[in-house]
């Protein structure tokens, strides 16, 4: 039998949730994967929001975590926050400013809020269930087929070895799946590719933008400031038509941006000031010149970590800068069809250059013949793309 989940929530408490991320054993590639969990020998029945994993981390809606953790949910409405608490152990989520604190009760006002990632499905939270679970030092099992996330709370306490709590759930989970597979072709959102544009505005990015939108599709452009105020008004069309705009530094040089945490900080918040200015859109979102290895070892990583800021890096690279347009075309589709086998979402690295304004429509073609939908960056459904698999990022 299932555990049912109840429907009701009061204000203040969100009562027992059991709270999954999957870290173990998933595969970082996958994107959205429907997961199963299970606590000691039952398996746990979602009735609005199923859990997920998204590169390679389990989510589970933050309102089930009550039942899944067998622990207290308080939920503060005036500070959106939502404190966990089982046995002497405080785990608080800040819903707003994706951050925790894991603090004793009353020393949690003053330790130093840490980032978190929070998921919205749905309008429902969803938040990282291993993280939390292991923090209430829960055992998580992991069982390939299903599969199956399984919190444990006292090993010898349990009826089912993995593999028998699988077979005694079987069916449900092939019906389970089978239908979660028929909505998600319902709802479209199968496949998404991410166009970047990396060292612009400069005189290719109003080409670009028109292919953009001659093709009804969006983009990401990673911008240098000088330039930012050079090219105002392509700026602010980007924002106009649903493209997404990133820093990518004031000097892009390396030994100046990379003189210290503190100088790459600065340039990314001076070039975040003036798209705010010129847009009214505040995007926290960098990608760092000439990618986040090598230059961004630890200390680098933890000042934009603690601002906040999302960086992200690229796992297709068009090489525009040095192929010439047949091989552009060939390399870029190699990648993507490489990725697709590992069904891992494409992110793009291109430059607003003439090179790639020639290539543009033939590559957005391919990647819609391909199935993909070609989307901007957007914070809610962050996927965490660095080269330092920085999770944080
Ligand atoms: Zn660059």
């Amino acid at each position: 039998m299932f555990t049912k989940i109840p429907r009701l929530i009061t204000f203040f408490t969100l009562s027992i949730f059991l709270l999954f991320s999957f870290t173990i054993n998933v595969k970082a590639s996958t994107t959205d994967q429907i997961v199963f969990i299970a606590v000691n020998d039952e398996l746990v029945e979602f009735v609005d929001a199923r859990p997920f994993v998204a590169d390679g981390v389990t989510y589970v809606p933050l309102r089930s975590l009550a039942t899944i953790l067998k622990a207290n949910v308080f939920y503060n409405s005036n500070e959106n926050s939502v404190i966990i608490k089982k046995d002497s152990r405080f785990f608080k989520i800040y819903i707003s400013e994706n951050k925790y604190v894991t603090e004793a009760k009353n020393k949690m006002e003053a330790a130093e809020k840490l980032p978190f990632l929070i998921k919205t499905e749905n309008d429902r939270i969803m938040v990282p269930l291993q993280f939390i679970a292991e923090y209430f030092q829960l055992e998580i099992t992991f069982f390939e087929a299903g599969p199956i996330a399984r919190l444990i709370e006292k090993n010898d306490l349990l009826n089912y070895t993995d593999e028998q709590l699988y077979v005694k759930y079987k069916e449900e989970i092939e019906v389970e799946t089978e239908r979660w597979k028929a909505e998600r072709r319902h709802k479209k959102i199968n496949k998404i590719a991410y166009l970047t544009f990396d060292d612009g505005p400069n005189k290719h990015t109003k080409p670009i933008l028109d292919i953009l939108q001659e093709h009804d599709v969006k983009a990401t452009f990673f911008m240098i400031e000088p330039q930012i105020k050079d090219f105002k008004d392509d700026v602010q069309r980007m924002i106009a038509e649903g493209h997404m705009i990133g820093s990518h530094s004031v000097t892009h040089d390396k030994a100046t941006v990379y003189q210290s945490p503190k100088t790459l900080l600065d340039e990314m918040n001076k070039t975040r000031e003036t798209l705010l200015t010129i847009t009214s859109f505040d995007s926290r979102l960098v990608r760092v010149p000439y990618g986040s290895k090598p230059y961004l070892t630890k200390e680098f990583r933890d000042i934009l970590a603690n601002n906040n800021i999302q960086v992200w890096d690229w796992n297709v690279d068009s090489n525009d800068w040095r192929y010439s347009q047949e091989m552009l075309i060939s390399t870029v589709k190699k990648q993507v069809i490489g990725l697709e086998q590992k069904n891992i979402t494409p992110v793009i690295l291109f430059h607003n250059s003439l090179n790639t304004v020639q290539s543009l429509p033939e590559i957005i073609k391919f990647l819609k013949s391909e199935g993909y939908f070609l989307e901007a960056y957007d914070r809610e459904h962050h996927i965490m793309i660095n080269f330092w698999n920085d999770e944080r990022l």
